[in-house]
């Protein structure tokens, strides 16, 4: 029986649209060959919707977004919009979508491609066979935490203040998301944070060891972040999945994504608790080639798969579209960012056409 599924689309600025139409024409060509249809509807967001409406998140694009089975991202953003007030900017629609749908756990895979080893600026040996999960929390911690802001004591000397703060039940849905990430990859799960100094982070431990005995299938083990970050780039492959707060997973999923050394191949999910959760690569809107038919688009390729392996269940699918991503990388074809001497250079078009060649064999 056919599975009917409703995509919202946001192809927002820059090369946004660019690599979405190659998504949606690999989703397509997917559909018909696992029988799943795709309604998709096209919302705007960031500097497109500001041009369009005044607004980073017009209220129209969050309803179709909450009303939709899943949310397919690109990029928002460029020079265009860069002196707006910040609470104007396309980043504010960024912000507004992530708190509207509640997504409070960001999921952000780096993956060594053998074909692309030799972009990682670290040696060969040490990034062979990296493949890590970085699960971070996205809606707490010290970016949303109270006290915040800049004020000036009696003295009339300013302070700079920000909060870091966790609950129990936001570590307990985070670490859940976790632990089931783990369970579904290679079943290992580092926790980082800092307790030896921070009580926030003691908290955060107790929650998530308490946690470790509803899967007894995971192994769980604990870092503190400093070690955390020198282990990223001393022995990367020790790592399976890494749960951490929204401070620290900021910092150590840019660091891991760097380990693969090629931004525009960078997948990411973001999820809530119930609903649609927001698919979209890790990199921006790249004004600088926008346009020119020169961007990469199997990030966001790899994140349509993402988000067929974790809103709509079809693991098939998304395995499918994963190995032919590896498949034209096999063949040789390159954008001009992972471009390496001997190979064939492409635009974000024939990159596209060459991909749904191998999906309609
Ligand atoms: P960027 O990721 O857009 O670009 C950094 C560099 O990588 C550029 O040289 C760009 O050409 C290149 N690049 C990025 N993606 C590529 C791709 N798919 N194919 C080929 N080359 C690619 O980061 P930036 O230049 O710092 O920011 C540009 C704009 O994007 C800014 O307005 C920023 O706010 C926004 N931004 C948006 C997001 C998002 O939408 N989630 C994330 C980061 C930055």
């Amino acid at each position: 029986m056919t599975q009917n599924y409703n995509i919202t689309l946001l192809p927002g600025d820059g090369i946004g649209p660019e690599i979405m139409s190659v998504a949606v024409e690999v989703l397509n060509v997917i559909g018909k060959r696992f029988d799943l249809k795709f309604t998709f509807q096209t919302a705007l967001i960031g500097g497109a919707a500001i041009d369009e409406t005044g607004e980073p998140l017009p209220s129209a694009t969050l309803d179709m977004c909450r009303n939709s089975n899943s949310v397919l991202l690109a990029a928002i953003g460029g020079y265009k919009w860069d002196t707006l007030p910040s609470y104007k900017r396309p980043e504010a629609g960024l912000l507004g979508l992530r708190a509207g749908l509640e997504l409070f756990a960001n999921l952000r895979p780096a993956k060594i491609l053998p074909q692309l080893i030799d972009a990682s600026t670290l040696k060969k040996e040490v990034v062979d066979g990296v493949d890590i999960m970085v699960v971070r929390e996205l809606t707490g911690g010290i970016y949303f935490g109270k006290p915040k802001g800049i004020f000036t004591t009696e003295t009339g000397e300013k302070r700079g203040v920000n909060t870091m703060v966790y609950s129990e039940s936001e570590i307990h849905r985070i670490g859940k998301v976790a632990f089931e990430t783990a369970k579904k990859r290679g079943g290992k799960l580092c926790s980082v944070d800092k307790a030896n100094v921070l009580e926030v982070s003691q908290l955060w431990r107790e929650g998530i060891t308490k946690l470790a005995a509803e899967y007894p299938e995971v192994e769980l083990s604990h870092l503190y972040v400093d070690n955390a970050a020198m282990q990223l780039v001393r022995a990367p492959k020790q790592f399976d999945t890494i749960v951490t707060g929204n401070l620290f997973g900021d910092i150590l999923s840019d660091a891991a994504a760097m380990l693969t050394g090629s931004i525009g191949m960078l997948p990411s999910a973001s999820l809530g608790a119930n609903g649609p959760g927001v698919y979209e690569p890790v990199h921006g809107s790249a004004p600088d080639i926008a346009g020119q038919d020169k961007a990469n688009p199997l990030a966001q390729v790899l994140s349509a798969a993402m988000m067929l392996r974790y809103d709509l269940n079809q693991p098939q699918a998304a395995d499918l579209i994963e190995n032919a991503v590896l498949q034209v990388l096999q063949q040789n074809y390159r954008t001009g960012d992972i471009m390496s001497p001997g190979m064939k250079l492409v635009g974000c078009r024939a990159m596209g056409d060459a991909l749904l060649q191998i999906l309609e064999l």
